[in-house]
């Protein structure tokens, strides 16, 4: 009688460790999905952005900080950079004209 209900005990026992194992699998899992919800690479550099590099979400794109921060810098130069850009054309203008005399 007493060793019937040991056996019980020790059926009940497994299924514990059975049920706990699937349980820790599955929070594993979870923790994982997560994870991988939480990082992000970077569209421009390619570096994978987790916790500790803040990657803002555009459009459906992620850019992390390094890279929004030289885009930044990029546009407040677009005005200085057009204009160099529009001397540059008007120089080979110029040289063209001076080699080709009309
Ligand atoms: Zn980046």
């Amino acid at each position: 009688m007493k060793k019937g209900a040991e056996q019980e005990q020790d059926k009940a026992d497994k299924r514990k460790a059975v049920l706990e194992s699937i349980v820790e699998g599955r929070k594993m899992e979870a923790y994982a999905e997560h994870r991988t919800k939480e990082m992000h690479a970077c569209w421009f550099c390619g570096t994978i952005c987790y916790r500790k590099k803040p990657v803002k979400n555009i459009g459906s794109r992620w850019v992390c900080i390094d890279c929004l921060k030289e885009l930044k810098e990029a546009l407040e130069t677009l005005s200085q950079w057009e204009e160099s850009i529009a001397m540059q054309k008007e120089i080979v203008r110029q040289v063209d004209e001076g080699l080709n005399p009309q």
